[in-house]
């Protein structure tokens, strides 16, 4: 069975980007573009992995992410923060709400795949 990952982005083209690269790899794909649409797909579609934009309308991906880290039933998907605004104290901010890894923006797409397969294995990276 090949993994599911949700990807949750409001950049249209980031999106396309990732759902590409990771269907290639042989990944299940999933896409979600705000924090609402993130925890309801979550949800429905139990992924292994979210790879969580922070800045989206509606609901950030922080707030996203305590809500699910936050329930039982997806407390356990793996939730990687993804973002263009890596600042001092971002690191614990993440930590804080939960996530399991960390991706700063522009992402090497040979490099995603491989980080995806060691963050299913449970290799931290925050
Ligand atoms: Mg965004």
């Amino acid at each position: 069975m090949p993994h599911k990952i949700l990807i949750a982005d409001d950049n249209d083209k980031n999106r396309t980007l990732f759902q590409d690269i990771l269907i290639i790899h042989g990944f299940e794909v999933s896409v979600a573009s705000d924090g609402h649409e993130a925890v309801a797909q979550a949800r429905e579609l139990m992924p292994d992995l979210i790879l969580m934009d922070i800045q989206m309308p509606g609901m950030d991906g922080t707030a996203a992410c305590c809500l699910l880290k936050g329930a039982p039933e997806t407390s356990r998907i793996k939730i990687i923060a993804f973002t263009s605004f890596a600042m001092q104290g971002d690191e614990e901010k993440f930590i804080a709400a939960g996530f399991d890894g960390y991706l700063s923006k522009p992402v090497n797409t040979r490099e995603l795949p491989l980080l995806i397969k060691q963050w299913l294995k449970g290799e931290v990276t925050v």
